[in-house]
């Protein structure tokens, strides 16, 4: 009987660096101090200069962090956003929150990303701002992004929630667009223990902004400037991801060898493996395969003690919390596809390599049977 192979295993992650985040949790605790403070402030700098941007604030989640930096540039009602109709529904949701229309753009089906060539398209006089997402940990395709936002005057607003340490064009993703927005949620490639985000941007302003929103729209204590939030990095939560970030290059490579394993056991297998274009270093947050039967496939791998996930079975135009926006079934014909066909194998750092052939060898039987 083999070991049955988890999608991801947190708690190996926990105990491999147990000693280093028992004693940063514990700093944090015998500190007396819990609300921002150096702890927070340690970790923006070290994530800011690891990345490769100029600013980093810490924010609560990944998604007020997409939400608060739309805030930032002023985006509101009557602006309309393009998203991708290809992602996780949080890239919608803080369009929404803003009181702004997302509107959709459908992906290179190879890449899953949104397709730069589709842009142009769905630029309106109301369009203030692109939002590509690095899907799977796969930076977008940023150049040809970047050329169409200075044509039409847009911001470049990038979700890197899945896409730490990923590289495009061999720079790290981190300011390439005017702000780009992180989650530690726990599964992430940075994770933290709970919920946690930040922003990440070249430009002090934005920064200064973010700072302000997240605190109450306030800059000295009980005079606010704006009407604000409360969503700041809790400390502990920074102590944690100041230890992790440490391992993050380390744990990325190892995720970056089990993909590169994949690739070589599933090569004769009728199915579809990630396609990475020329200049694109992903971070493999998700191992991603296109199949059919998709049912019997996951219920096969199931069988043999296998983990593995739909990334993401409902694009975010078929879900009843954009009922109202009216968008039809069959109008992303891609997304949909995509949501179709779409199957997740099990990744992470912690993840033994020789759970590789056993993947492929379920997944052998399951499409041949
Ligand atoms: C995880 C994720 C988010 C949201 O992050 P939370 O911290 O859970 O709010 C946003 N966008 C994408 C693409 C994500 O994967």
């Amino acid at each position: 009987m083999s070991a049955t192979v988890p999608f991801l295993d947190l708690k190996a992650a926990y105990l491999e660096l147990k000693p280093e985040i028992d004693a940063a949790v514990a700093g944090v605790l015998a500190s007396g101090w819990y609300i921002l403070g150096e702890e927070v402030e340690a970790f923006e700098t070290e994530f800011a200069s690891y990345c490769g941007s100029r600013h980093c604030v810490g924010l609560a989640n990944g998604l007020d962090a997409l939400h608060l930096a739309l805030r930032a540039l002023d985006i509101g009602p009557g602006d309309e956003v393009i998203v991708p109709s290809n992602t996780y529904i949080a890239t919608w949701l803080a369009v929404s929150q803003c009181g702004a229309t997302p509107v959709p753009v459908e992906p290179d089906p190879q890449t899953h990303n949104i397709d730069p060539a589709r842009i142009e398209a769905a630029v309106t006089p109301r369009t203030r701002a692109v939002m590509p997402v690095h899907l799977y940990g796969q930076p977008a395709d940023l150049d040809p992004i970047l050329v169409v936002a200075r044509r039409h005057g847009l911001r470049v607003i990038e979700d890197a929630a899945q896409a730490h340490g990923a590289r495009y064009r061999g720079r790290r993703i981190g300011a390439h667009g005017d702000v780009v927005v992180w989650s530690f949620y726990p599964g992430k490639n940075l994770g933290a223990f709970g919920d946690a985000g930040a922003a990440t941007t070249d430009d002090a302003a934005i920064a200064e902004r973010l700072r302000v929103l997240r605190n109450y729209g306030s800059r000295v204590k009980y005079v606010n400037d704006e009407a604000g939030w409360n969503s700041r990095l809790d400390p502990l939560q920074a102590a944690a991801l100041r230890v992790k970030l440490r391992h993050l290059d380390a744990w990325n490579a190892r995720r970056r060898a089990l993909a590169a394993a994949y690739d070589t056991a599933l090569a004769d297998l009728p199915l579809q493996r990630p396609q990475v274009p020329d200049g694109i270093e992903p971070v493999w947050h998700l191992y991603v395969v296109q199949l059919e039967r998709r049912e019997t496939v996951q219920r096969v791998l199931a069988e043999r003690g296998i983990g593995s996930l739909i990334h993401y079975p409902i694009p975010p135009h078929r879900q009843q919390a954009y009922a109202a926006a009216g968008i039809a079934a069959g109008s992303l014909p891609l997304a949909e596809r995509l949501a179709d066909r779409v199957l997740s194998l099990p990744i992470g750092p912690q993840l033994a390599p020789e759970a590789v052939a056993q993947v492929a060898d379920a997944l052998r039987a399951a499409l041949a049977s």
